[in-house]
């Protein structure tokens, strides 16, 4: 048996022990906890749509409606109008003829991928990929090779040597932990030369880039051809819980027939599936919020670059400071705490060893006089000492 206290102890003395903080009350870019105020900025509700009253009265209206829990799975008893109508309005704003709601990212990306990919075939991650696409392809069965972040030559080479069998290439449209893009249109083109399957996960790219918020694929101007699975969030910039994947009729139905992780699991809450309807619809006339988040991180990157610490290029809202070591992150996230500032520490084996960081994330919800205070305490903290642990990054 395995000695836990022991792993536990030696887990700590490495600047690697997780510990959960109890919020009270809602999320937003104030967050209470052990009856302090702090000001966030690490959450993903890049809209500030988790706690908007829309979305909540929409919630309770769906309540009153439907009850509080699904009692089944989609496929017996627990797919209902509410969710219906919420796959169609997904598939509306990405353009694609149908979309496929899964309880979570996590479990749409192994279905998806178990699905596609198979014993015999071979999956092709960036190394940068979020731990859900990455445990997809391992459990699937199918071989795992993984090429440098955002490096579609060095796709291209472990391609071709690459023999017989299904290929799928898979990857984050902005990458969760960097807040950088893909290169969707060259992925689409290796993709193309080999025959293979392209997934694009936008967790972080829906509600926040391209026209309309419509994500990374929108961006690039790349549709399903190029692109035949998309997957999207709905707990991010959309503020409320759950995924979808979005393809073609013959890829929904496939998903439907043979996803595990869609089969055998209960439907999340049809009243869910009404919070996030509406939640969709402020998205999209979200234009105003998306312009506000754009010139929110144009702000803090000025800010960041008078005070000499050093970003790594990202114009979302994704604007990690990598510090190295994780004890060093720990310390900056500690210092910042205590001043009222909520940003957690980033550390492996989340990010590559070395590269811990602090992950700060904007909400349109921020205002300009908040970045300030962010950076006035970026300042101090290293007026203190605090981030000098800072390392250039390429
Ligand atoms: C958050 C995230 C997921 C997982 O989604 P959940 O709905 O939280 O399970 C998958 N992929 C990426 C890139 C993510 O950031």
């Amino acid at each position: 048996m395995k000695d836990l206290s022991a792993t536990l102890r030696e887990r700590q003395a490495r600047g690697l022990y997780r510990s959960r903080r109890v919020v009270d009350g809602p999320q937003g870019v104030k967050v209470c906890m052990d009856g302090r105020e702090f000001l966030s900025f690490c959450s993903n509700d890049y809209l500030g749509l988790a706690n908007h009253p829309e979305v909540v009265a929409a919630f309770h209206a769906g309540l009153e409606a439907y009850g509080a829990g699904s009692g089944a799975a989609h496929l017996i008893s627990g797919h209902t109008r509410a969710h219906h109508a919420l796959e169609e309005e997904l598939a509306d704003f990405v353009q694609r003829p149908r979309a496929l709601l899964f309880s979570t990212g996590y479990m749409a990306n192994l279905g998806v991928m178990a699905v596609l990919a198979q014993r015999g075939a071979r999956v092709f991650e960036d190394r940068s990929n979020h731990a859900s696409l990455l445990d997809g392809a391992r459990l699937s069965g199918a071989r795992l090779v993984r090429y440098h972040h955002n490096d579609s030559a060095d796709l291209s080479r472990r391609l071709q040597a690459t023999s017989t069998g299904e290929i799928l290439i898979a990857t984050d449209g902005v990458f969760s932990m960097d807040g950088d893009l893909a290169p969707v249109a060259e992925l689409a083109d290796v993709a193309a030369r080999h025959a293979a399957w392209l997934m694009v996960d936008d967790a972080h790219g829906l509600g926040v880039v391209g026209p309309g918020g419509r994500g990374t694929l929108a961006q690039a101007g790349l549709d399903m051809t190029q692109v035949p699975v998309l997957m999207g969030t709905l707990g991010k910039a959309c503020g409320t819980f759950g995924a979808f994947v979005a393809g073609s009729d013959e890829l929904i139905e496939t998903l439907i027939q043979e996803a595990r992780t869609y089969i055998y699991t209960t439907a999340p809450p049809a009243a869910l599936a009404q919070a996030t309807r509406t939640a969709l619809r402020l998205l999209r006339e979200g234009d105003e919020l998306r312009a506000h988040l754009r010139s929110l991180v144009q702000r803090f990157r000025q800010g960041v670059a008078q005070l000499g610490l050093n970003l790594p290029g990202s114009d979302t809202p994704i604007q990690p400071l990598i510090i190295g070591e994780a004890d060093a992150a720990l310390r900056l996230s500690a210092a910042l705490r205590e001043r009222g500032i909520l940003i957690s520490a980033i550390r492996p084996p989340t990010v590559p060893a070395g590269t811990a960081r602090l992950r700060i994330t904007l909400s349109a919800a921020h205002t300009e006089a908040q970045v300030d205070r962010l950076l006035d305490a970026l300042d101090e903290v290293r007026a203190a000492g605090v981030a000098q642990a800072s390392v250039p990054v390429e």
